[in-house]
């Protein structure tokens, strides 16, 4: 039975995720603030954070860092406004996955169980451990570094997922709706933003030309593709 961490300030809200958590065959642990949570994890560690962003003391921003540096937790974030979305997309500080309130039950529990899949992967496939080139680029899933060049990149966890799964197909577009279903898993009910945003901070990194990508490629209409050979 997975261990969840909830954490939601609203007293109606958290009750009735807890309930419907615990109805759907999870261990919820729920906590009203980011201070008492953070407690309840270092002794009893749960497998995956609900984290409520909009919090009394600790904010659900700073809460994060705490989970994710110091525990290594998975974290979803529960938000309820576009601006909060922007801004942990923006400080790019790496939750695993985020729902916008007001949400359905069976839409967390969808995200909760990609999540938790993600956390425990089966062992992965000789292919997708080996190294793959494709230009001036490798990129090591064994040992999640990509060089451009000869030169190490710094890649966040779905930055590295979302190149290297265009790499698996490199010189063929891969629709949106593909990369959403293997970058973020088949349950995953986000839109199209977060890839266009996760595709553009890929592209700075890859040194491409923002307004005319070489490398990592627009197929107006249908999705992206990365180039065997960039030019210029
Ligand atoms: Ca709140």
């Amino acid at each position: 039975m997975a261990h969840l961490l909830l954490i939601e300030d609203d007293t109606l809200l958290r009750r009735s995720l807890a309930f419907n958590l615990e109805q759907a065959g999870y261990r919820v642990s729920p906590a009203a603030n980011a201070e008492d949570a953070l407690a309840a994890a270092r002794v009893d560690r749960p497998d995956l954070v609900l984290l409520d962003i909009g919090l009394p003391g600790m904010d659900g921003l700073e809460a994060l860092r705490h989970f994710r540096q110091e525990l290594s937790l998975s974290v979803i974030f529960l938000t309820s406004r576009r601006r909060e979305l922007d801004q942990v997309l923006g400080l790019e500080l790496g939750a695993d996955d985020y729902i916008t309130k007001p949400f359905d039950i069976d839409v967390l529990l969808a995200h909760v169980k990609a999540v938790l899949r993600r956390a425990h992967p089966p062992a992965p496939s000789p292919r997708e451990t080996t190294p793959l080139v494709v230009g001036d680029l490798t990129i090591n899933p064994a040992g999640h570094t990509v060089t451009l060049a000869g030169r190490e990149l710094e890649l966040t966890r779905r930055e590295f997922d979302l190149l290297h799964t265009l790499a698996i197909e490199a010189g063929h577009v891969l629709s949106v709706e593909d990369l959403i279903s293997r970058v973020w898993g088949a349950e995953y009910e986000g839109d199209a933003q977060t890839v266009y945003v996760h595709i553009r901070w890929l592209r700075e990194k890859l040194g491409d030309d923002l307004r005319h990508p070489q490398r990592i490629v627009s197929v107006r209409g249908i999705g992206y593709k990365l180039q065997e050979h960039p030019v210029g």
